[in-house]
């Protein structure tokens, strides 16, 4: 292994951060007299490679000194992670394959060498911090009172060598309050705020980070970063999608109460879906400003995306008004606009939308949707993402999904985001198992759509 420092003097017996050409970061935690090319000066002596892992293949749930550094990492996508008959629950037993952290598609390791440990196990602090360096996530839970830890056993095949349990970052708080198993051997439930709980929260923009203490005497605690999705250029770059809220005042069947903190959490919502695609969203909303007055005989409860719509009925009335308020539609205008309305479920709908695969028919629809406010029900309800979800999907014919219509109809169904049922979206409220998901699965492939996460990241409305 060869190693490269980063500052060129080893500064005495301070560490200093090195990384490896194979990615590996390390310190140096002592000093040697060598007497090689190199000059009978002093110089760093590299003990501690430090690294963020991969799996070596999707069912191999060991970790060793051949698992792949990752120069990044991505938020986690359940999707191994749910009972599939009866009522689904999170599989969260001891076994990694067992596990819905441990069996995750986009699961990551913690791996240090440290020659100079002589426990069983060591520990690192593992939190998020937000690009300002303010921690994000330290893993202590809501009240932010320390840095948790998490636990590296030593790998039986490679002394020295101490290894993490699967660990992933999530991006709401709902799936950070899922307790998880520790992994370690008799491990049971660890909740958020205790020791070898293995979910971080964390937003796009984030960096993740650990800090570990090398066993030499003396050595100070180093701390680590890793970007949260890829850099330019990389298939895993951060795409932008900017989302207009526009409330509805006015008309029939208005039970709107819809204000700056309504669309504010409806927002915080849809971006925390998005950011498991690596699409940072850009809400806008501003409540004295972002509003359509809808005639008296306008019924804001008959939207409807039937044979007809959106070139006549209530809804066209709604699009014409956007339209005059907003700008015409052209293919240039890659912003979505959401209408929040009061009411609009009281004949059972929650959402509807307008993918541009009708623009030949009222290309003024194209990339609105109506969503009801989200006030009225728990708050983690997934209306506004999974409508937002049709007009990144339905780009061309609305042949997105085994129904026709953009929605997802593999395993665990009810837990993606594009599931087709508003009922099971609106009985399953603020739980890690409601209809909230977005994944790729080779399993229940149509072509391109039920890779969701990868096809929604080819579209055009994102920059
Ligand atoms: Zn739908």
């Amino acid at each position: 292994m060869a190693y490269f420092l980063k500052n060129q003097t080893a500064k005495g017996k301070r560490p200093v951060f090195l990384r490896g050409s194979n990615g590996n970061k390390g310190a140096i935690v002592g000093t040697a007299s060598l007497t090689t090319t190199a000059g009978t000066t002093t110089h760093g002596v590299m003990l501690c490679p430090c690294s963020v892992v991969g799996y070596s293949s999707p069912t191999t749930y060991t970790v060793d000194n051949t698992n792949p550094v990752l120069s990044y990492v991505r938020f986690g996508l359940w999707d191994n992670a749910f009972t599939t008959t009866g009522t689904a629950t999170v599989l969260n037993g001891n076994s990694e394959s067992g596990n819905f952290v441990g069996s995750d598609s986009r699961r990551f390791y913690i791996r240090i060498y440290d020659p100079s440990a002589t426990t069983s196990t060591v520990t690192v602090d593992w939190y998020t911090q937000s690009s300002t360096g303010v921690v994000d996530d330290d893993g202590k839970g809501p009240n932010h009172t320390g840095v948790d830890t998490i636990t590296l056993t030593q790998s039986p095949s490679n002394p020295g060598l101490y290894v993490s349990k699967a660990l992933m970052l999530v991006a709401d708080e709902v799936d950070n309050a899922q307790a998880t198993n520790t992994g370690l051997s008799g491990g049971s439930d660890a909740a958020e705020g205790a020791a070898d709980h293995r979910l971080r929260r964390a937003a796009l923009g984030d960096t993740m980070c650990y800090a570990y203490t090398p066993a030499v005497t003396s050595s100070g605690k180093q701390t680590f970063t890793e970007p949260i999705f890829g850099p330019a250029g990389s298939p895993d770059v951060v795409k932008n999608l900017t989302v207009q809220f526009v409330k509805a005042t006015g008309g029939l069947h208005n039970a709107n109460t819809v204000n700056q903190t309504i669309v504010n959490n409806m927002a915080a919502h849809v971006k925390a879906r998005y950011a498991v695609a690596g699409i940072n969203v850009t809400c806008k909303y501003t409540d004295a400003v972002d509003s359509i007055n809808v005639p008296p005989s306008i019924d804001l409860a008959n939207v409807i995306h039937d044979s007809a719509a959106p070139s006549t009925g209530d809804e066209a009335v709604m699009i014409q008004l956007l339209r005059a308020k907003y700008g015409a539609y052209t293919t240039a205008n890659t912003t979505v606009y959401v209408i929040v309305i009061g009411g609009f479920d009281i004949r059972g709908r929650s959402g509807e939308s307008y993918p541009a695969y009708i623009a030949g028919t009222y290309p003024n629809a194209v990339n609105c949707c109506f969503v009801t406010q989200q006030n009225t029900r728990p708050g983690n309800i997934a209306t506004e993402p999974h409508e937002i979800g049709h007009v990144l999907l339905e780009r061309v014919t609305a042949d997105g999904g085994p129904d026709g219509m953009g929605h997802y109809e593999g395993l665990s169904q009810e837990q993606n985001l594009m599931c087709a049922g508003a009922g099971d979206i609106a009985t399953d409220p603020n739980s890690d198992t409601q209809s909230k998901r977005l994944w790729n699965d080779p399993a229940h492939n149509d072509g391109v759509h039920d890779y969701q996460i990868n096809y929604m990241r080819l579209s055009p409305l994102l920059h």
